[in-house]
């Protein structure tokens, strides 16, 4: 197999060219699902996307797989069902991505329907069955605290401790891509499918692209094209059904990151029902040296391309936190943001209430749409796709994707993070280095360690917000298809996320490491410090960069 590195790009685009079976559009959960699914049960597969890999609402999720506990109140008990019974095979496929973790339910003497707390969270350990990651259990509000410290000023009157898991989301994507690759899928970022090339019968047999790093245009033909472009759908949906009513409504959500000392929590997340008598809920997550709070629910009539961060978002988010938590957080403790839209399916009702259902249309000519749903249920997403295509192709080939790891061999999690602790204390490198490694790639975090072993400089930290090396620069430019600064810093390493410099600082020597990958000059490497900044400004909206001086 090629390595997953632009310095390939050229072959695999002449590859691309020469045809495949099934060219995918979109290179998110669902796409990069439906890439692997289909090169697993034999098909020559191409999967494209106009940016980076995950890099329209794939990376800008809450980062949780799980069933949903809230939708129960809509009584989706199929829907939850569904998603508890995938993350119990993600977790067996990437234990390394999809991690367990407590999430604490708190109760107040003001909390609505409390006798009906029990019950839900009884169902939702009975969806997942003997395998559940933990039951439920009712704890007193000092357990609480001691599991979410931050709760401590809240008043709370107890809670319910229960389990779910945590990931991610844009290294699942990346996982499931590799994976897909490792089956012969061709996977070629910054490439836009710009017009789908229909036959004289009206049958769809490819797309026009044009390659965002060359400016060059060409075609992929393809026997099955399968559109899996999230909230774009309706753009490509509409070439080949004109006037067709569009199926789906973004809906914007944004979080916002704080140092933990600011929103403690120990070693769990809380499910924080709303106290604005609104009902949304909102999620505060534990995030290595930052803690995640979000997220909101609302419906987005704006720029697909240009979504990010407004003041109302982030005085929401603020108050709806400090509301629960008896906190004081304000503007100035938000280290980091971002901003996303779910591809929600068309039908009445609020924006929280619209189901996370996922659907399929077949249209006319052939064209496969899929979109809804949510990141945890990617791979069933896939399959219904999948199935589609091999009936058309008068074949029987079951489903593999339930027995196929994700990014390694499915090697125990506690048997690689050993191994990768050890490496660390060999190499110098801090335990903190090694836990992330582990949780980030797995069982290749042993490729980042025979990195640093060749050189020792690769070992350095990038930023005090989070604990990266230089070597994961090169490991994503030589292995993980990274393009861009942008591609490293906020979807491979999710630094942009965690600091309100945004890696600034490191930029330039991040810069000059995938130049070294991928055939770049000084010229690239100079533009590309100020291409990132504007990134990261163009996504954080309101919330300002500032680079100590
Ligand atoms: C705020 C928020 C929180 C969420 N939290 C969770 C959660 O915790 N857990 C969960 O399970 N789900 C969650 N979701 C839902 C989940 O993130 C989405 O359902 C899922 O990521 C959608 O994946 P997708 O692949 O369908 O779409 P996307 O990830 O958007 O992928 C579509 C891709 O298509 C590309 N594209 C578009 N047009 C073209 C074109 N013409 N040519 C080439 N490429 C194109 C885009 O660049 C994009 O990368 C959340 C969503 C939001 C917004």
């Amino acid at each position: 197999m090629r390595p997953f590195s632009q310095a390939y790009r050229a072959t695999e685009v002449a590859d691309a060219a020469g045809g495949v079976d099934v060219l995918v559009v979109g290179m998110g959960a669902t796409g990069a699902g439906v890439a692997l699914d289909a090169a697993s049960r034999g098909l020559s597969v191409a999967v494209i996307d106009k940016g980076d890999l995950a890099s329209g609402t794939s990376s800008k999720s809450s980062k949780l797989v799980h069933g949903g506990l809230r939708y129960l109140e809509n009584y989706e008990f199929s829907l939850v069902r569904e998603g508890v019974l995938e993350r119990q095979q993600l977790m067996r496929l990437a234990p390394h991505l999809v991690r367990p973790m407590d999430f604490v339910y708190p109760v107040w003497p003001d909390t609505a329907r409390r006798r009906l707390l029990g019950l839900g969270l009884t169902t939702y350990d009975v969806f997942a069955g003997l395998r559940n990651v933990r039951r439920h259990e009712r704890i007193d509000a000092a357990e609480a605290i001691a599991l979410a410290p931050a709760l401590a000023g809240s008043g709370l009157d107890y809670g319910y401790v229960y389990g779910d898991c945590a990931t991610d989301d844009a290294r699942l994507v990346l996982a499931v891509v590799q994976t897909a690759r490792a089956f012969g899928a061709l996977a070629l970022t910054y490439t836009s499918a710009d017009k789908l090339l229909v036959g004289r019968d009206g049958a769809v047999h490819g797309a026009v692209v044009t390659d965002g790093l060359t400016g060059a245009t060409y075609e992929i033909p393809a026997r099955h094209v399968v559109n899996a472009t999230g909230v774009w759908v309706d753009r490509l949906l509409t070439q080949v059904e004109a006037g067709r009513e569009p199926m789906v409504v973004p809906s914007k959500g944004v979080h916002l990151v704080v140092d933990a000392p600011r929103l403690p929590l120990e070693s769990a997340s809380v499910l924080l029902p709303s106290r604005a008598g609104d009902g949304r809920s909102m999620f505060a997550i534990p995030w290595g040296r930052q803690t995640i709070l979000g997220t909101t629910d609302t419906e987005y009539h704006g720029g697909l391309d240009e979504i990010s961060l407004d003041q109302a978002d982030l005085d929401y988010v603020l108050r709806a936190g400090n509301d629960v938590f008896g906190a004081s957080l304000v503007e100035g403790d938000v280290v980091g943001a971002w901003a996303g839209a779910r591809p929600l399916l068309k039908g009445g009702g609020a924006m929280s209430d619209l189901s996370r259902r996922h659907t399929m249309i077949a249209s006319p000519g052939g064209l496969v749409t899929i979109t809804g749903g949510k990141l945890t249920t990617y791979r069933r997403m896939a399959a219904d796709v999948v199935d589609l295509l091999v009936a058309r192709d008068g074949r029987h080939v079951e489903c593999r994707t339930a027995d196929i790891p994700l990014g390694g061999t499915g090697r125990a999690y506690d048997a690689v993070l050993a191994d990768v602790l050890a490496g660390c204390l060999a190499l110098g490198l801090t335990e903190e280095v090694g836990a992330t490694l582990t949780r980030q790639q797995g069982e290749l975090a042993a490729d980042v360690l025979s990195l640093v072993a060749a050189d020792r400089s690769l070992g350095a930290e990038l930023s005090p917000a989070a604990p990266h090396v230089a070597a994961e620069v090169v490991q994503a430019a030589r292995h993980e298809g990274a393009a861009t600064l942008d591609d490293v810093f906020s979807r491979r390493m999710r630094l942009s996320l965690r600091s309100r410099d945004a890696g600034l600082p490191a930029a330039e020597q991040a810069a000059r490491l995938i130049a070294a990958e991928t055939g770049r000059d000084d010229a690239w490497v100079a533009g590309e410090v100020a291409r990132y900044a504007a990134a990261v400004a163009a996504e954080r909206g309101v919330l300002a960069t500032t680079v100590a001086a």
